[in-house]
């Protein structure tokens, strides 16, 4: 039921749009007219301007839960020796064919392979040896017979039933050979992946290294978590709130600078963010207000604008902007804006910086409400979740949504985009957007 979707791969109809990806010198960038642009380009813009993936080898605990950054190709066949899958006693075909037809045979036992302890003797003829699961198979065996099916008198073994030649023998590089893919780029390293490198002498891998993101909070107005506030301040919470979903797509917030509504302070924050690392976040002061700073003070730092305004509600006044290899987002300050513009826009960014797609996480959902957009923009719905006995999945649209209104986003299972003017009447299906943490 849940599937990932892709971003659109393609750009539409419009020419001033080019998909120049980031390692050429000439980023794409928005047209100069300040006009709203659609979502479709705001994705397209982001996803060509996406860096490039930081990888780092680690010791393979330390690689857990991240993925390979390279395949991972056998550098030993397994299993390493043909081995006996069952304890027993290791013989010669030849000697027990007879068995599968009714005749119990007798062999002398003239010694064992243990695991670990390999039997370095001749096999001759009516003889079998005796052996325990993983150990070596002695040369000139070839089949194993349990001890289950067999009986035992001082040193003498009757064999009692037989399948077929080669039971019971795990032989070399049947699972598979040098040279073979054992894992893909790509893949999650897991436990059991973990287990597979161990078992061939794999100590460290390249891995995809969370991304490094750099948090800039704007406002005057804003008391920092924990500090006493005033009558006339806001605690801020988009610091948190930013830091947990950077972390829950997996990347790491590594610095974090506050900056009051001048232009002056705006600059210094984000000089001091640009040398740490890949991406800044800045929250706050991206309207259209005389104290919003953070686009000429980016400009003032070196920042080409990508895009500012998207045609979307919340959120219309999401900024992006790129100096060599540093991308800058300015999300809108209001809480549920920003976090949506997050979700939508840079959660599936941090996701393809770590071997993934970028995608969201989708499924199809039953509403049982009418809803209608009436405005001119798209529509970011936060909506409610459940799963019927049936499976299927049934959403409702949460009440509350103003921007500042975080209650809602915290009740919130995911959003559906509702396009200008679209109705969706009782009992219809559409897709939903959840978050990664539900359901
Ligand atoms: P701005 O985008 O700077 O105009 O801010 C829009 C609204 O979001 C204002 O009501 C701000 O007080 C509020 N706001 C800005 N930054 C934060 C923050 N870090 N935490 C909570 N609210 C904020
Ligand atoms: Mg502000």
């Amino acid at each position: 039921m849940i599937e990932l979707q892709q971003a659109p791969q393609t750009i539409r109809d419009n020419q001033a749009w080019t998909d120049i990806g980031m390692r050429t010198k000439n980023p794409v960038r928005a047209t100069r007219k300040k006009h709203m642009i659609e979502i479709w380009q705001a994705l397209q813009i982001i996803r060509a301007n996406r860096p490039r993936n930081r990888v780092a080898t680690l010791p393979l605990l330390e690689a857990l839960g991240r993925r390979l950054a390279e395949d991972i190709v056998a550098p030993e066949p397994s299993p390493r020796y043909t081995n006996s899958a069952m304890d027993g006693f290791a013989v010669r075909w030849e000697d027990v064919a007879t068995v599968a037809e009714g005749n119990p045979i007798t062999l002398l036992l003239t010694g064992e392979s243990q695991a670990g302890i390999p039997f370095s003797g001749n096999c001759l003829c009516g003889q079998a040896i005796r052996i325990s699961t993983g150990a070596m198979l002695p040369k000139g065996m070839d089949t194993v017979i349990r001890v289950e099916d067999t009986k035992i008198e001082n040193n003498r073994v009757t064999v009692l039933q037989v399948r077929k030649k080669g039971q019971d023998i795990r032989k070399a590089g049947e699972e598979f050979t040098t040279g073979d893919v054992l894992l893909n780029k790509g893949t999650a390293l897991q436990a059991p992946q973990l287990g597979l490198l161990t078992s061939v002498g794999i100590m460290e891998v390249a891995v995809y290294y969370p991304p490094h993101i750099s948090l800039v909070v704007t406002g005057t107005e804003l008391a920092a978590p924990g500090e006493a506030v005033a009558p006339h301040q806001i605690r801020d919470s988009n610091s948190t709130m930013i830091t947990a979903a950077v972390r829950q797509a997996g990347g790491e917030v590594i610095a974090r600078n506050y900056t009051g509504d001048t232009q002056e302070d705006t600059v210094a924050a984000i000089r001091k963010s640009i040398s740490k690392a890949g991406i800044i976040i800045i929250t706050g002061g991206v309207s259209m207000g005389e104290h919003d700073h953070v686009k000429e003070a980016a400009r003032e730092c070196g920042f080409n604008e990508l895009f500012w305004r998207v045609k979307q509600k919340p959120g219309k006044p999401l900024f992006f902007a790129r100096r060599d290899d540093c991308l800058l987002f300015g999300l809108p300050g209001n809480p549920v804006s920003g976090f949506m513009c997050f979700m939508y826009y840079i959660q599936p960014l941090l996701r393809s910086l770590q071997g993934r797609e970028f995608s969201w996480r989708k499924a199809k959902a039953r509403f049982d409400q009418s809803i209608k957009n009436s405005g001119d923009r798209t529509n970011f719905m936060r909506i409610g979740v459940r799963k019927e006995e049936s499976g299927f999945i049934i959403a409702e649209v949460l009440e509350k949504q103003g921007s500042h209104m975080l209650g809602s986003i915290a009740k919130a299972d995911g959003f559906i985009m509702m396009e200008p003017g679209q109705f969706l009447t009782e009992g219809s299906w559409k897709d939903v957007y959840l978050f990664p943490w539900r359901m």
